[in-house]
């Protein structure tokens, strides 16, 4: 082989393998960039990416060792997608191999040439007729609609990012299909990003009948391993025109790419929580720029960081304050707890008697009520009065939840589980009684209060088995239920024509909680929430948001009530600023785990003491460790500490610098678990 070609190559190693971000390879020619390939990795052979330019050290010629084989029938991995891989993995400290074999999907990085060109040439026999048809009409735009219309056409690759802010209802998805249109009569493809599988089929649904003649792929963690591969290669072969996918697919292979859409673009499901924690609405943002392609987010309550671009005229805002068919939103009602007789028993109500009378006037009506409460189980915990026990979890910081249906005590933590004991475990009293309210007991309270009603719930207990959730909202939208309690999952996205009365039964909580993002996330749901009622023009005026709350004098209320998202984004933003909090200033998170409390800080004490010489120069600041709101998982002690830089280059700088000083800390640190960094976390 002395005529032998050298190729730099990632592999799947982590970042303090202490490897070059490439390696060298030899291969007798030359490898087109992009090509998968199998390559010897210690005594293992591991999948391989030749990438396109040497990053890190050149090898010595004589540890060079040759590619095992080459899976060349894969059309290789365009540079485009290498960059924003490379952007990925550098802005979220992770290895570019790590990140790069990551984004494949996991069956083709099992297979070999054969077998890969078998499956290619099975898609090309199917692909041979995507399915024609004329597709669903399209409706006239209204006035509105038609005005935004004409800001977003011509697709512009070198426009600003285009912040869609428009109220539920108001025809967001119509626009994002016609600028799709306008995309795919260019002969491009179009990305569309949903925060939820659930929402996936809705959505696939809407744009599949439009585009009758297109080929739409769906790309999220719910797929099989062999429809995940199927669904990627037809993207990455520029077969699929149109991807519709959770957080993952904004990183899928799109070598005709010519649109990007962040639907629900605030939605916290955008960002990956382990592995590079990377936010996905920021990476389609970033693409869309690299890439010279139009992105358009979409919200009827943007996140602050977006909302502040539109302000400051870095994004272009384009706004939907009308609903479609003219439909006002729901008038929402405070009801002040603090003026509800508590029953005799000194029990909280689960509805105040005027709510309970509204919902009883919906059901005679046949019309619908949402009622929702983010906690599911029947009680947050079991309480034993005669000698203070608590359900409390063995492994966590936390108490477990009482489930009635299956008589369980669960951690939502680290999912122990154990029948309920008949008598308290401590002193043997038959008297422990639940405390709180989860769904389970809300949907048993109301079946009571209003025993001719058809009380049905969805949360992450109900939804469990296959295809449930599907089935029940197929209920819900049949008419067939008069009462739906459940967690978020029923404040998405769901267009339910007939409901007219939605309710948060208990959303104090996030008013004062210690996440600085709780109430912007909370105000979010609420809005979603109340977009759920009247979607029905025609019941739209008598639809109602109902708002139980011991604080009706809050901020936060006063805004919904006058369903105005700006007036609650400047107050934030206000405070934001004034406490030195993004979008002001850039956050990062180290977190580590270990067997003690102790230990993991002693890591992160030594840590902080690593950073000093940059913490010197650059701008940035590190606080002290502290335990996270559940310090203990699954007998796991975990610190934090927040790193912060009103200059996110400078944080950049420190965490490029800092972080690979901590492998070999890690190494001195034994009973260290794991350590992790999140840039931009979401949740502190
Ligand atoms: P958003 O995405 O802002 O919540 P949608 O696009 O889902 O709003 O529109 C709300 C409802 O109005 C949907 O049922 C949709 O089919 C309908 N709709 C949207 N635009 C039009 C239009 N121009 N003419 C008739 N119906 C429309
Ligand atoms: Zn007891
Ligand atoms: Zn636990």
């Amino acid at each position: 082989m002395s005529q032998a070609a050298r190729s730099p190559v990632v592999v799947d190693a982590p970042q303090h393998a202490g490897l070059s971000a490439t390696l060298d390879y030899l291969c007798e020619q030359p490898l087109a960039p992009g090509t998968l390939v199998r390559v010897p990795l210690g005594r293992r052979s591991v999948p391989g990416l030749v990438w396109d330019r040497r990053l890190g050290q050149p090898a010595a010629e004589a540890e060079l060792r040759p590619v095992q084989a080459v899976l060349a029938s894969l059309p290789p991995l365009l540079p485009a997608w290498m960059r924003l891989v490379e952007f990925c993995a550098g802005y979220y400290q992770r290895s570019l191999g790590e990140v790069a074999l990551s984004l494949l999907p996991p069956e083709l990085r099992k297979l070999d040439d054969t077998q890969i060109a078998r499956r290619l040439q099975r898609l090309d026999r199917a692909a041979a007729a995507p399915g024609g048809g004329a597709g669903a009409p399209w409706p006239d735009l209204t006035p509105e609609q038609a005005q935004a219309l004409e800001q977003l056409l011509p697709l512009r690759g070198d426009a600003a990012p285009v912040l869609l802010q428009g109220v539920t209802g108001s025809g967001k998805t119509e626009l994002y299909l016609r600028c799709a249109a306008a995309a795919l009569a260019r002969g491009r493809q179009v990305l569309v990003l949903v925060p939820e599988i659930n929402l996936t089929p809705q959505l696939e649904a809407r744009f599949a009948e439009r585009f009758a003649g297109h080929r739409l792929v769906a790309l999220h963690s719910g797929l099989t391993p062999a429809q995940r591969l199927r669904h990627w290669l037809l993207a990455h072969l520029g077969q699929a025109d149109l991807v519709l996918g959770t957080r993952l697919a904004v990183l899928a292979s799109l070598p005709r790419l010519g649109l990007i859409v962040v639907d629900e673009e605030h939605d916290p499901s955008f960002k990956q929580q382990e592995g590079a924690r990377y936010s996905a609405r920021d990476l389609a943002v970033y693409r869309a720029r690299s890439e010279q392609v139009p992105v358009l987010l979409g919200s009827a309550t943007p996140s602050l960081e977006s909302w502040q671009h539109a302000e400051q005229g870095r994004y272009r805002r384009i706004r939907l304050a009308q609903r479609v068919g003219g439909g006002t939103l729901p008038a929402v009602r405070l009801v002040d707890m603090n003026t509800v007789p508590r029953p005799a028993d000194g029990s909280a109500v689960a509805l105040a008697p005027a709510l309970r009378a509204a919902i009883e006037e919906r059901i005679a009506r046949g019309e619908q009520s949402l009622l929702l409460l983010n906690r599911r189980g029947y009680a947050p915990v079991l309480f034993c009065s005669a000698c203070g026990w608590k359900s409390g979890c063995p492994h966590c910081s936390a108490w477990r939840v009482f489930h009635k249906a299956d008589r369980t005590l669960r951690c939502h933590h680290c999912g122990f589980s154990e029948r309920v004991p008949r008598a308290c475990p401590d002193c043997g009293n038959l008297d422990i009684a639940p405390i709180g309210r989860g769904t389970e007991r809300l949907q048993e309270q109301i079946a009571q209060a209003l025993p001719a009603a058809r009380v049905a719930r969805i949360d992450a207990d109900s939804t469990r088995a296959r295809g449930a959730l599907q089935a029940q909202l197929a209920a819900v939208h049949a008419g067939e239920v008069d009462v739906l309690v459940g967690t978020q999952m029923i404040a998405k996205g769901h267009d339910f024509r007939g409901v007219t009365l939605v309710a948060a039964v208990n959303p104090d909580a996030a008013l004062f909680a210690s996440d600085f993002r709780a109430a912007e996330r909370q105000f979010a749901l609420l809005m979603q929430a109340a977009g759920r009622a009247g979607r029905d023009a025609a019941q739209a005026a008598r639809s109602q948001m109902w708002v139980q709350t011991w604080h009706p004098g809050h901020p936060l209320y006063a805004a919904l009530r006058a369903h105005d998202f700006d007036a609650f984004a400047r107050s934030q933003l206000a405070e934001r600023r004034a406490a030195g909090l993004p979008p002001y200033t850039r956050l990062a998170l180290l977190r580590a785990e270990a067997r003690s409390a102790e230990a993991a800080l002693a890591f992160l004490r030594e840590a902080s003491g690593l950073a000093a010489p940059w913490t010197a120069e650059l701008p940035v600041r590190l606080y002290p460790p502290v335990p996270p709101p559940v310090s203990r998982v699954a007998n796991v002690e975990r610190m934090q500490m927040l790193v912060e830089s009103g200059s996110r280059a400078a944080l950049q700088r420190l965490l490029a610098q800092w972080l690979p000083e901590l492998q070999s800390l890690k190494a001195r640190h034994k009973a260290v678990l794991r350590w992790a960094i999140d840039v931009d976390p979401l949740a502190i």
